[in-house]
């Protein structure tokens, strides 16, 4: 068993019947060496968990999928304080690559075909911290996020970069105006709410107002009208009443944003969240999750039916039905066509179908190859 999991309750873990092995977040890189101790140990589960404190080094890692999208891990950890999360605790200091070794790592995923990259982290945005992070130190910023997009696009062998999830306080504009006028990154970002109330921003001790994430939403529509983007909200928090729910309601309501990760509040033990005033009845937190959840549907329908008839880029992969092909275009849409099995992994422009409704957080539209 290795994640975040892991990480915070390794004891629990190895009391689980038919679990074997336990590694912390820095041990689960030395899989390979733990096995062979591992017939050493019968019963319960063997535990290799250090104290995270102990988590200090960054390692490099990439997924290969059916080799048309590659996930590249570029930073780990997170310094940040919010209150109802506990990944800083089974994550570790935010600590991230060096900028050349991801570039050596996209020279490698291109050399095996992949055509998408999509860079992923614990605190993406606070890339550049440096691979080793001292416990008590501030640590140093050896090169910004702005850096690694820059050196990204001047990169040769990979089509697409995608940013998978962003801190709006770190979302700048330079990097919005960069990435509008970019060959390679696409016009799709995914930024984290959580609340659209000033009031639950502060107890959640997110490190930005409703003032400068609409400010955000409002220059990426500016300079990329065509752009998806997707919003993670969180609802129950302690103490949100229904007027500040309803305050998140309206906010995203009048957002020009593409769809929503709704996310139901739970308490997690050692974070300062459950301490707080104002336990949410969990019936009122499904309620809430509910109507945001058709709020989302609402804003993907109108997203897709903006570009229908429109031609736009789609990387072709595989679908699970059969004759069948899917892909998303540079916007996140997601098409479907008759399979052409030399169509796979390859980038083509595509003439998008109507809408036709339905449950639209899996919704595909019908395209043509133009
Ligand atoms: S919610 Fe995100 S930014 Fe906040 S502490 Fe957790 S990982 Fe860090």
């Amino acid at each position: 068993m290795v994640g975040c999991y892991a990480q915070l309750k390794p004891e629990e873990i190895a009391d689980i019947p038919g679990v074997d092995l336990v590694l912390g977040a820095a041990e689960k890189f030395n899989i390979v060496s733990y096995i062979d101790e591992l017939a050493k140990a019968p019963g319960k589960g063997m535990v290799k968990a250090g104290a995270i404190s102990t988590v200090n080094h960054f390692v490099d890692s990439f997924s290969f999928g059916d080799r048309t999208r590659s996930f590249l891990k570029v930073q780990d950890g997170c310094d940040y304080k919010c209150t109802f999360c506990t990944i800083p605790q089974a994550r570790g200091k935010s600590r991230s690559d060096t900028v050349e070794n991801v570039l050596l790592n996209v020279a490698k995923i291109a050399e095996a075909g992949v055509k998408e990259i999509v860079l992923t982290g614990v605190n993406l945005g606070d890339f550049g911290n440096s691979t080793e992070v001292i416990e008590g130190t501030k640590p140093k910023k050896e090169a910004l996020f702005f850096d690694l997009v820059k050196e990204l696009d001047k990169s040769a062998g990979i089509e697409r970069f995608r940013i998978s999830s962003i801190e709006p306080n770190l979302l700048t504009d330079e990097i919005i105006e960069f990435v509008a006028q970019s060959r390679v990154f696409v016009p799709h970002f995914h930024i984290p709410l959580q609340s659209g109330s000033d009031k639950i921003l502060k107890l959640m001790r997110r490190r930005y107002t409703r003032d400068l994430y609409k400010a955000r939403i409002e220059k990426i529509k500016t300079v990329m009208p065509h752009c998806c983007i997707g919003v993670d909200v969180i609802v129950g928090f302690p103490g949100e009443s229904e007027s500040d729910f309803m305050e998140t309601y309206d906010f995203i309501n009048d957002l020009d944003v593409s769809y929503l990760h709704v996310f139901t509040y739970s308490e997690r033990a050692n974070t300062l969240a459950v301490e707080l005033e104002g336990k949410v009845d969990m019936s009122v937190r499904r309620n809430r999750n509910e109507r945001l959840r058709i709020l989302s549907e609402k804003k993907r329908a109108h997203f897709y039916q903006q570009f229908e008839g429109d031609i736009r880029p789609v990387l072709f992969e595989h679908s699970k039905e059969a004759n069948s092909m899917s892909g998303y275009t540079d916007n996140y849409i997601k098409v479907s066509l008759p399979l052409q099995e030399y169509l796979i992994n390859q980038i083509e422009e595509v003439k998008i179908g109507k809408f036709l409704g339905g449950e639209s957080t899996n919704a595909t539209l019908a395209a043509v190859l133009v």
